[in-house]
This record gives C-alpha cells, structure tokens and sequence, in this order.
C-alpha cells in the first residue's frame, strides 16, 4: 500500500500540512467554525481601532477572517515544540482563509538579540508557512501600553505599590491563604499617576516601585492578585534602545498585542490557563475605557508538545550550546529547528508530525519515534536513491577483465519512474560494506560467504570464493567470481536465484567522503528526571565515517537529501560541503531500529 507521502507533491505545496494527509479536527478548530458560523468577526467594527496599519488596511476587505499569531520571545532558537505550535497557528489560518502573524514579543530587554530574531524568521520560512505583511514586534506598542496604563490608573484599576519585592512577594499569600492589601493599594489616582509618570521619566530607582492592577488580593487564583503591570528596569532594548526605562510584564503586554493586532483566537500552552482570567479582566477594563474595540481575541489554550529523548527548554538548550556539549546553534543533534533543518529533517515532516500528534487539552508524552517516522515517510517520497558504502571493503571479481567497465543503471527513484535512471559503473574491484561478509556465517545470513552467491543490485549475479587476511586476521579484501548472463534488467538475468542482494561501488570510479552517523543526544527518554539532565547525554552521539561515495554524489548541493540505500536518509551538509566533495548528515535511518546506547 503507497504510504500517504507518496500523494502528489502537488497537494503538499497547497496546504499547511504534511504530505497532503488533511488535518484531523479538534476543539480549537470546532471553536473557530463556531465563531464562523455565528459571525462573531464579522460583526467587528474597524473605525476607530488602534493597531498596525497593515492590519487595519487588509482586515476590512474581509472581516470574517479569523486570525492567530505566533509570538515567540526572541530569547532563544526555535525548538522542535514550537513547530507544533507554529504548525497549529498558520495551519488554521491557512484553512479557514484566515491570517496569521509572526509578532516578536520583545518586552523584556535583558535577553532578547538581534541573532534570535534572524534565526527565528529563517525557521518559519523554513517551515513553508508565509505572514506576508504581518510581523511585528511587541514593542512596537510601547507607548500605547504605556497609554492603556494611564488610563487604568485613572479608572481605578492599577495604583503604584511602593513596597519593596519582597513585601509585595509576600503580601500576595498562598494558594491556600488569601493575600493582603498593600498599604499603596488606596491611594488617590492622582498620586498614582503621578508616581508612574516620574517611573517613566527616570526619577525612581529600578525596583523601587511598580504599577500594580487592582482586582482581588483574596482571589483563590493567583494571578488575580493585584498581578504586576510595569516594573523600572534601565535596560537598553534591542529595538526602542533607552527610551525607556519601564517595561511591561509580559502577562500584561500579551494580551494588547493580541487585542491591536486584532487576533480573533490567541493559542497559546496549558500553562497560561490560570492567566485567562486576568486576559480577559485587562482587555474588558480597556474596551471600558474606550481603548480597544469588542469583540475582544479570545484565548485558547492547548498541551505543549514533550517529546521524549530531548530537552525542549530554553535555559537547557543554552546551556548546551554555551558550555559546548554541542558545536552549535544547528548543531545536527540538537532539538533546534536549525539543528533538524542541518541534520536533513524536512518541513513537510514537521507538518505531518503536527497533523499526526494532533492538539489536545491533556499533558502527554511523544515518543521520537513517531516524529522520526515522519520525517522517514516524507523523506521517503521526495529523497532520490543514490549509494554510499559506509564501511567499505574491496570485492574484487576475480574473473572479470582489469580495465574492462560497464554502465549498469539504478533508478533514482523506486517509485518515481519519471525520475529516471542513472549509471552506475562496474568493474573488477569494488567496494562493499564489511559486514556484507561473513567467512563463518551465522544461521540466515544470505550475503557473501566462501560458496554462496548473491546478486550485486542492478548487476551481476557473484559467487564467493574466499577472503584475504591481514595478521591479525582481519580482511582486507573478499573474492568472488561473476557469472555472465546475469547482468540484472537482461533478458535470462533472474534464471540464476540468489536470497541476498548487496550494494556496491566501482572502486575506480567511487570517491571517499565524510559521513556523519548521529544518534540520540540523550541516551535517557526523559533527560533530567533522575539527574541533572547533563549526565543523560549520550557520550556517543556523532560518529565520523570515511565513506565510499558513488560518482553521482559528487554534484551534491549542500542541503540535497538522499536515501544511501539500505543506509537510510542523508542531507548533505549546509556549511561543510564543498563544491566537489559534499559531507553528509544522516538524518533518520531507514527503519526504527534504535537501542538505547549503552552505559
Ligand atoms: P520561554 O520560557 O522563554 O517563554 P517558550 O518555549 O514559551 O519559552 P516562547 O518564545 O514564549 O518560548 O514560545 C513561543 C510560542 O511557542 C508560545 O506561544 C509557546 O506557547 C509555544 N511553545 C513553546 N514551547 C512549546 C511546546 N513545547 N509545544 C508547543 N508549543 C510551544
Ligand atoms: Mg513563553
């Protein structure tokens, strides 16, 4: 049965998901069909919004759009778990001919770069997903979030707290005790507005007080604890530069982001949903003060994705690549998008992975199986067969010509006929793979041994017939005789049956090249859960292999991905291939055959 990526590319290209399977429906897509059909947004006046021009001057046009967003803090490279989340947020908009936004949410300046900025944006292109005019960036909304703060002041809702961290830490109480007003929560709005006027202007010291929402210090939900809207921080931002020296929370500011940009549904993780309660308490205190248009976005909250074998944290992927347990940002074994992109995985892997894991409301745990088997069945249908010997050792026909070669052709694709065939030149010495020899085999081994006969693929039908040692009795060379007539894709050529078939390369005509093999960074399936999680690393988890190339990989472009038959899936390398001798990258094997390394 053909496996669903081997549908037309066709189908792949047109829609947000993987190898043309249609995404499954789920409570986040039930909502927006609801709000579709009772025309929630259709209804949504647009005089008068504030916002980003480019979405007031498409957003009219069609109003019954919906439109999500991916917000990633610009603090760190994109991971594996935020391509569900990126998959989730343009694959809806795409399907309901809605709009999605890359918005940067760069309110806290201490650890955002221009470096996480660049790379993020190269992910999600990467990814195949397009915002067109819709990028932004949250602090391009400084001054009206500074404005919406004003304006709760004086509408009672926020005062300037005083107090130092740690009484407003421990006035907020417990999940079983209520909190305690802080002696600031009264004050006159006056005195309020005119503390937050001097925070901005400089005159107060960073932490020596901060605004405050005024909702319920006795709330059973935390964050409805009089949570904190601004705090001084003299930080250079790497965008507003020092123009200011407050900065809003981000629990705050995220919501604003949502309401300007007109977001209809925020998707967002589990974690957020204590904090619904105050999104919603914000944007109606502002739609109240004339500050935002109803219908306000609506925030939906989803299970992140945990995957087994990685770590999916910020701090610990900084951490790997700062203290060097890896080469790189894109290092090809790290959980990165950059790393996956550079180890030879693919954006239509990422997206079938998205539609098989589907999106659900409960915590759970994916094993990396399932996402390497879709990175297998798109690798599968798109990568062209070519032959490597990774362990290379010579067979040399001994009753073949010296300096006699033939053209023997292999397909490029099994399945793919149009993609046509290749040469593939034969001559006495080859290169096969050392464990396609065995001098004493072991019960079901069909391949070489001294009086078996196996068939080298898209060749001739050989025999073996003993084997050269070294002193230590090592092989250096196996011998074998051809039989003629036998040459595969000739008429007669299967009139002699073999049970084994073997790969190989002409030793004259192949070249040697560098083949990384990777496995699991982590040798345990959830690093960090007995111990710190350095000591899970799988202390093998590169290999560097001198291998025999064939003559049609030399014109390998950096990034080209093949499948090196019987191998499995490889890319060649994006920075270390050369013009003329490209290195390769194994990406996946060509079936789940992973045993936890040993130790
Ligand atoms: P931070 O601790 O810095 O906030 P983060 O992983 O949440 O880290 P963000 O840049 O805030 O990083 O993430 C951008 C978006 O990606 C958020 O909407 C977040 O919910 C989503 N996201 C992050 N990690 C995952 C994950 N493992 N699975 C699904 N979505 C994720
Ligand atoms: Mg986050």
């Amino acid at each position: 049965m053909p496996s669903a990526s081997d549908k037309p590319a066709r189908a792949k290209a047109s829609s947000a998901h993987g190898a043309g399977e249609p995404a499954a429906s789920n409570f986040i897509r039930h909502v927006v069909e609801a709000d579709l059909a009772s025309g929630k947004h259709a209804q949504r006046r647009w005089a008068g919004r504030p916002g980003p021009a480019s979405v007031q001057r498409d957003a009219p046009a069609d109003p019954a759009r919906i439109r999500t967003r991916f917000p990633p803090e610009p603090n760190g490279y994109l991971h594996i778990g935020h391509a569900k989340s990126i998959c989730l947020n343009f694959g809806i908009a795409i399907d309901y001919a809605g709009a999605c936004h890359l918005r940067f949410d760069d309110t806290n300046p201490e650890k955002e770069e221009q470096e996480y900025v660049d790379s993020i944006i190269a992910a999600v292109k990467w990814l195949g997903f397009d915002w067109g005019p819709h990028l932004y960036f949250a602090s391009d909304y400084f001054d009206f979030m500074y404005q919406a703060a004003e304006a709760l002041v004086q509408a009672g809702h926020a005062y300037v707290d005083e107090q130092s961290a740690d009484e407003i830490r421990a006035g907020r109480g417990t999940l079983t005790e209520a909190g305690k007003n802080s002696p600031y929560r009264d004050r006159q709005r006056e005195e309020s507005l005119a503390r937050l006027r001097e925070m901005r202007d400089g005159r107060h010291a960073d932490g020596s007080m901060v605004l405050r929402a005024k909702i319920d210090m006795a709330s059973p939900n935390i964050n409805l604890r009089d949570p904190i809207l601004y705090r001084i921080r003299r930080a250079t931002h790497h965008r507003t530069g020092d123009k200011w020296c407050i900065y809003p929370m981000y629990t705050y500011a995220h919501p604003i982001e949502d309401a300007l940009e007109n977001v209809t549904h925020s998707l967002c993780t589990l974690e957020f949903e204590d904090q619904r309660p105050f999104y919603d308490w914000l944007l109606e205190r502002l739609a109240d003060c004339d500050l935002l248009l109803r219908p306000l976005p609506q925030q939906i909250e989803f299970a992140r994705l945990n995957l087994t074998y990685v770590v999916l944290s910020k701090r610990k992927l900084i951490q790997l690549v700062e203290e060097r347990h890896c080469e790189s940002w894109d290092d090809p074994r790290l959980p990165t998008l950059a790393g996956a992109r550079r180890r030879g995985y693919t954006p239509g892997g990422f997206r079938l992975f998205a539609d098989r894991i589907g999106v659900s409301k409960a915590d759970s745990w994916i094993e990396y199986s399932v996402l390497e088997e879709c990175m297998r069945d798109d690798l599968n249908a798109s990568a062209e067969r070519r032959i490597a010997v990774l362990d290379p050792v010579k067979l040399i026909v001994d009753n073949y010509p010296e300096g006699e070669v033939e053209e023997c052709f292999a397909p490029n694709h099994p399945n793919k006929p149009e993609l046509g065939k290749r040469p593939v030149p034969f001559s006495r010495e080859l290169w096969i793979e050392r464990e396609d020899f065995e001098e004493t085999p072991p019960k079901g081994y069909f391949r070489l041994f001294p009086g078996n006969s196996v068939r080298l693929r898209y060749g001739y039908v050989v025999k073996c017939t003993g084997c050269d040692k070294d002193a230590e009795g090592r092989v250096t060379a196996v011998h074998c005789e051809y039989i003629p007539d036998t040459m595969s894709g000739t008429p007669g050529a299967e009139k002699v049956k073999v049970k084994g078939a073997i790969h190989w390369l002409s030793a004259a005509h192949s070249h040697a090249g560098e083949v990384r093999i990777f496995d699991r960074l982590f040798r345990d399936a959830h690093p960090g859960r007995e111990r710190d999680f350095l000591e899970d690393l799988n202390p093998n988890s590169k290999r560097i292999l001198s291998a025999q190339l064939e003559p049609a990989l030399k014109d390998a472009q950096p990034e080209e991905r093949f499948q090196f038959e019987r191998h499995g899936y490889f890319c060649a390398d994006m920075h270390d291939s050369r013009p003329g001798a490209p290195v390769f990258n194994r990406a996946v094997t060509l079936k789940d055959s992973w045993v936890p390394p040993k130790g």
